[in-house]
């Protein structure tokens, strides 16, 4: 699978997969990251990519040709790839898109910067469109970073254990149960007794009511949602 970034500034991205899982997987070839930068396809003089916007308003919008220039280089190199545009003004991303799109062969994130990105190109070429929240973030990487990470778990041998994804929050309508790692008790605080003494279907038990607790209190819309 093939990741690639649109972006302006690919150097905000870059780091994010040079350690831990997502690098492992690279060196395994589970999947590819490459950047395109829109202003090296810009035919301003002074390759700018960003205008004052039509019709006033504050701030600049980035131009429609460095970016249909871009995608078009792209899509000619690769047809089959699945467009996706970062702006806080679509559904927004959940993990079952984390799923359906890790079975795609390659996804390019198009990040926005300034007041966004002329509405013309995300109406030629979005394949789909996400927000990953209502907050207004600089810029679109950390939104494509979001939901690259979250896609790349999903991409088979990515995770060494892939048990971790059937049980994890989302993967029902029940956030997990809590987690306790070594040791036992530590400055006073203990792990749940019941945890410590290896009756699987009473832990079970335990961790089912400790979900419902859990989900109740932080998102209790889940447990509406699933009529539970
Ligand atoms: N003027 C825009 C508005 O009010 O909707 C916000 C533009 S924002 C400053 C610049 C870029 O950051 C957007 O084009 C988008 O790519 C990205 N961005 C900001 N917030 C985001 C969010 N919540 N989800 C996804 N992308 C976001």
């Amino acid at each position: 699978m093939t990741f690639t970034f649109v972006t302006l500034f690919s150097n905000l991205v870059e780091g994010y997969f040079n350690d831990s899982i997502l690098q492992r997987a690279i060196e395994k070839n589970l999947f590819c990251v490459k950047y395109l930068n829109p202003r090296d396809f810009s035919l301003n003089k002074h390759s700018k990519v960003d205008d004052t916007a039509v019709g006033g308003g504050a701030g600049m919008v980035m131009n429609p040709q460095p970016l249909f220039d871009a995608l078009d280089s792209l899509k000619k190199e690769d047809e089959n790839v699945y467009i996706v545009f970062l702006t806080p003004v679509a559904k927004p991303f959940v993990q079952n898109d984390a799923k359906r799109l890790s079975n795609k062969s390659h996804i390019a994130f198009v990040s926005g910067r300034y007041e966004g990105i002329d509405e013309r190109v995300i109406e030629k070429y979005a394949d789909e469109v996400f927000s990953i929240g209502d907050y207004i973030l600089t810029g679109g990487e950390l939104a494509s970073l979001v939901i690259c990470d979250a896609v790349s778990r999903n991409i088979d041998g990515v995770l060494g254990n892939s048990d971790s994804l059937t049980i994890e929050s989302f993967e029902s309508s029940l956030l997990e149960a809590p987690s306790f790692s070594k040791p036992k008790c530590y400055e006073g605080l203990n792990v749940p007794s019941e945890y410590l003494k290896g009756n699987h279907s009473r832990i079970r038990s335990l961790k089912l009511a400790l979900s419902e607790c859990k989900t109740k209190f932080f998102r209790p819309e889940q447990l509406k949602k699933h009529n539970i």
